[in-house]
C-alpha cells in the first residue's frame, strides 16, 4: 500500500478550526483541496519555487537581527495536530518594523514540514531545489484580536519560513529541547499536547545570518489556502541532525495512540504553486560579483557566509 495514499486524513483542528469545522483534507489528495476549499485554486498560492536570479531587490527591506526573537514567549506549548509538529505560543515577541513588515506582527505559532530518509520536504524551493524541511513562525497583524480573526484577511498574516537542512555534525540544542516531548514519546501521536515548564525564545533556532531573505505575497500552504500571507524565506537554513532528523522521519503519527499500524507523519508539503505574475523581492545586492561557473545555489550561500563574517554578532 502507498503509504502517501493512506496519510493525513484528518480533520482540521487547527488555527482556523471555526472556519472549518468538520472538514477534512489530505496530503495524499492534494488535487483535491480545491474541492472543499475553492480558495486553494487561486491565483496567489503558496508555496513556490523562488528563484534568486528572477527576484528584484527591494532597497527598503531592512535587515532582521537576532535581538527581534530574544524574548521568550509566556507559555509554549506542543501539539500534535496529526499533519505536523506544532508549538502554540501565548505572549510571543512582536515585530514592529515597517522595514521588515507593513504592520506590527505577534508570533502566535510555528510548526514544520519535513520529508523522510530518501525525499525532501521544504514547502518553498530554492533554485529548483527542496531543502529537508522548512519551520514556519505565524504572525499575525495585530490590528486584528487574534490569529483566527487575522487568517483570512488580506493583510492578516506574515510568515517568517527556515529551510532545514539535516547535515549538522551534531545535535541543534534548540532544536532538541524543542522535540524532547517527542523523543521521549508523549506528543507523537494525534491530539496530544504539552506544555514546556521552561520557555525558550525562538532566537535559539535562528541561523546565523537572517538578513538575507525573499519576501512575496502568498497564502496558507493548508487549507482553507487563504491568501492572507506576507512570506519571508531565508536564505541560509537551520541545520539539524541526522538523528534529529530520524525523529520526525519516523516517530510521529497521524493517527491516535493506540490505533495499530498508524500512518508516520512526512513528507507533509505542498507542492510549488505557480507565481502567476508575482515579483519576489529579495532584501540585499549579495551576489553578481563571483564566479558565475558556481551554481547560484551555492553562490547565494557564499554570499551569506561573507555577510555573516562582517556583522559580528
Ligand atoms: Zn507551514
Amino acid at each position: 500500500m502507498n503509504i502517501l495514499n493512506t496519510l493525513f486524513f484528518v480533520a482540521v483542528v487547527g488555527i482556523l478550526a471555526d472556519a472549518t469545522l468538520g472538514a477534512s483534507w489530505s496530503y495524499g489528495d492534494i488535487s483535491a483541496w480545491a474541492t472543499n476549499y475553492a480558495t486553494c485554486a487561486t491565483q496567489q498560492q503558496s508555496p513556490i519555487d523562488i528563484v534568486h536570479d528572477d527576484a528584484i531587490v527591494d532597497t527598503t527591506l531592512g535587515d532582521f537581527t537576532h535581538a527581534l526573537f530574544d524574548a521568550p514567549p509566556q507559555t509554549m506549548t506542543i501539539k500534535n495536530p496529526g499533519y505536523t509538529v506544532q508549538i502554540d505560543l501565548t505572549g510571543g515577541y512582536t515585530i514592529d518594523d515597517p522595514s521588515l513588515l507593513p504592520g506590527v506582527f505577534k508570533a502566535a505559532q510555528f510548526h514544520l514540514h519535513w520529508g523522510n530518509s530518501s525525499s525532501a520536504g521544504s514547502e518553498h524551493l530554492f533554485n529548483g531545489n527542496q531543502y529537508w524541511g522548512e519551520l514556519h513562525i505565524v504572525h499575525y497583524n495585530t490590528k486584528y484580536p487574534d490569529l483566527g480573526t487575522a487568517a483570512n484577511e488580506s493583510d492578516g498574516l506574515a510568515v517568517l519560513g527556515f529551510f532545514i537542512t539535516k547535515d549538522y555534525p551534531q545535535d541543534n540544542t534548540a532544536v532538541q529541547r524543542m522535540i524532547q516531548p517527542l523523543t521521549e514519546d508523549r506528543v507523537n501521536y494525534n491530539s496530544e499536547s504539552e506544555s514546556y515548564t521552561t520557555t525558550f525564545s525562538m532566537e535559539t533556532f535562528l541561523p546565523n545570518n537572517i538578513s538575507v531573505y525573499y519576501r512575496y505575497q502568498g497564502s496558507l500552504t493548508t487549507p482553507p489556502c487563504y491568501e492572507s500571507v506576507m512570506w519571508t524565506v531565508f536564505s541560509e537554513p537551520i541545520r539539524i541532525s541526522t538523528a534529529q532528523a530520524n525523529i520526525f522521519e519516523t516517530r510521529i503519527f497521524s493517527a491516535d495512540r493506540g490505533t495499530s499500524n498508524p500512518d508516520l507523519v512526512n513528507n507533509n508539503y505542498r507542492p510549488a504553486q505557480p507565481l502567476n505574475g508575482r515579483t519576489v523581492f529579495r532584501s540585499t545586492q549579495c551576489s553578481g560579483t563571483g564566479s558565475f561557473s558556481m551554481p547560484t545555489f551555492h553562490f547565494v550561500a557564499l554570499c551569506a557566509t561573507v555577510i555573516g563574517l562582517i556583522i559580528v554578532r
